[in-house]
């Protein structure tokens, strides 16, 4: 057996909005077959653990919420490591915002009293709202972003992303953040590798993006696998610098990967 643990993405990797997509429980049948553990790791900002928990028990999939991990939770726990006690102004939503408080975290309304910036995904996002985030970049020493998604499918397009709503706080900040903190970064890597106690060599991180979930991989020293059930195909493979170990045409491609 190659591997001893298997992160997947859940969105375009396992389902697509409220959709099973096909393949994928046959694909979490072979993970557990194989005797490996799974973690479940989506870019999602506004959601936590339970939320998927219960999301994958309506397609009658087992998840145990301490082996999710999404880039709301990813962020609160390195905020809460690196920033316990300083105010910290977020642009984002309010399950975000939740998300944030209920790590303890002290989050500042006040724009001048911000140590910390966090932007992310705000459906609501209004320009009275980029314009009061001004003062607080220019006031906070860290700045920090949840997910580098620019934009993302819905159900009758694309839609801007966090990385779109970063973007914005970048140019005006007349800087790039210090870190995103969700997928591909190295702080998400360490986080999935440190709840699932097994080395990146003996890890397979699979998803539906090249530049998040391959790039997690990729960097952090694991095997990877595209699934082209998402938002990307075997032309953006070939396109990209860097290949996966595996493109698979759904998760049930994993049975013959980990046999
Ligand atoms: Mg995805």
């Amino acid at each position: 057996m190659n591997y001893d643990a298997v992160i997947l993405d859940v969105d375009g990797t396992i389902v697509r909005g409220e959709q099973l997509l096909a393949g994928a429980p046959d694909g979490i049948r072979a993970i557990d077959d194989a005797g490996c553990k799974r973690l479940l790791f989506s870019n999602n900002p506004t959601r936590g653990a339970a939320h998927y928990r219960e999301r994958l028990a309506a397609h009658d999939l087992t998840v145990d919420p301490e082996n999710v991990l999404t880039s709301a939770t990813v962020s609160a726990a390195y905020l809460a490591d690196e920033h316990p006690t300083d105010p910290i102004y977020v642009v984002g939503e309010p399950r975000l915002r939740a998300i944030l408080e209920d790590a303890g975290l002290t989050l500042t309304d006040e724009p001048t009293s911000a140590a910390v910036v966090l932007g992310s995904i705000d459906r609501d996002l209004t320009y009275a709202a980029l314009e009061a985030a001004i003062p607080a970049l220019q006031a906070a020493e860290a700045f920090y972003g949840t997910d580098p998604d620019v934009i993302i499918p819905t159900g009758s397009g694309m839609s801007p992303g966090s990385g779109a709503v970063i973007g914005s706080l970048e140019a005006m900040a007349g800087r790039e953040v210090d870190a995103m903190l969700g997928k591909p970064s190295q702080i998400a890597a360490e986080a999935a590798l440190e709840r699932l106690a097994v080395p990146p060599e003996r890890t397979l991180m699979i998803g539906d993006r090249l530049n998040t979930d391959v790039e997690l991989g990729r960097r952090a020293g694991m095997d990877t696998a595209l699934v082209t059930t998402g938002v990307m195909d075997r032309d953006d493979v070939a396109a990209a610098e860097y290949e996966p170990t595996y493109v698979l045409d759904s998760l049930a491609g994993l049975a013959g990967v980990l046999e």
